[in-house]
């Protein structure tokens, strides 16, 4: 243990809510999962255009880069600005020099025109070389039709699926309904209401501090057998308060257990963006035990090399100017926030 580690992971991000913070409130207060969907979420992607989706990007890059987060799993959806979408976050990540896995989230919730535009730009990307995935919302935005579609596509490109799994009762059919299509390299977000005994394939993505934010109730990932990785489901990308959050909640349920569990899962991320192993974080505290950082409130990054490059050091972003970042994020928020 020193004070260096590998870059870490975010295993489920999405970049395109770096926006949504101060964003205002809906007209009634939503009172479930889905409501929450469909009064913030569906109504903020919808609003969504390219300028928009790039410096939410921008300023998501960044800020995992504050975090030192070097890699970042994205999930992305923005029906009105499909076409071209995961090339413009793709874009944004490589000005800040973040590493990134796209994904397009396929869904019904348009039509199936729009299902097939979600398809096409996930073909359109990695047909292209882009680095990613194929990605679908959830099953319970989706007809059969397109899920297979969705599969059909990762299995001929070679590439894996990412989805959100049961993240509220709303989703309690998909277990039975991606049964016959997962493999074992499809990212299974959330999987909070996913019966311990289940039959699919894949890594399990834990968003604790997200799931706590949506009263969906504890994922308790310990009790699966799949491996499992942390992720943020867009609420930054600080995957060091990640895992504490991870463990507090772990410990909610066991009192036993120590923060070994968590920290695996913060390492699982290697395995999904392998040579994030190889980045290197200088960190703001000595050592990086995990029994010590899961105690020590604000470990920040002092110096973020990726691939051999220094692209943090002495608190700034050494490509890009972190004060224009957020000016120009502030600037699309304003006209995103007009337009709910
Ligand atoms: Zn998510």
């Amino acid at each position: 243990m020193s004070t260096v580690t590998p870059g870490l992971v975010c295993a489920h991000h999405h970049l395109y809510s770096a926006l949504a913070r101060g964003m205002p409130a809906p007209p009634k207060v939503a009172t479930t999962f889905g409501e929450i969907l469909e009064q913030v979420w569906w109504r903020l992607d919808a609003a969504l255009d390219l300028e928009m989706i790039r410096w939410s990007a921008m300023l998501g890059a960044l800020e995992a880069l504050e975090s030192g987060t070097t890699a970042i799993v994205d999930h992305h959806e923005s029906p009105n600005a499909i076409e071209g979408s995961l090339s413009v976050i793709a874009d944004a990540c490589a000005e800040v020099g973040v590493r990134v896995v796209c994904a397009y989230g396929v869904t019904d919730r348009h039509g199936p025109d729009g299902a097939a535009r979600g398809v096409e730009e996930n073909r359109r990307f990695l047909a292209g070389g882009g680095r990613g995935l194929v990605g679908i919302h959830a099953a319970f935005t989706c007809s059969d039709a397109t899920l297979e579609a969705a599969a059909g596509l990762a299995r001929d490109l070679g590439v894996g699926v990412h989805v959100h799994v049961c993240e509220g009762l709303e989703d309690a059919a998909a277990p039975a309904r991606l049964a016959g299509l997962t493999r074992d390299d499809w990212l299974l977000a959330h999987c909070v209401h996913l019966p311990t005994d289940h039959a699919l394939k894949g890594t399990i993505l834990h968003n604790p501090f997200s799931n706590l934010n949506n009263a969906v109730g504890y994922a308790n990932p310990a009790r699966f057998t799949n491996p499992v990785a942390l992720g943020t489901d867009g609420i930054g990308a600080d995957m060091i308060e990640t895992f504490r959050i991870a463990y507090a909640l772990e410990r909610s349920v066991d009192v036993t257990c120590g923060p070994g569990t968590a920290w695996s899962w913060l390492e699982t991320g290697w395995s999904l963006v392998p040579e994030a192993k190889g980045d290197r974080v200088t960190w703001s505290y000595d050592p990086m035990d995990p029994w010590q950082v899961a105690f020590t409130p604000g470990i920040r990054p002092l110096r973020v090399e990726i691939g051999g490059e220094a692209v943090f050091a002495d608190g700034s972003p050494t490509r890009v100017d972190a004060d224009e970042i957020r000016a120009k994020a502030r600037e699309q928020a304003v006209r995103l926030h007009a337009r709910l």
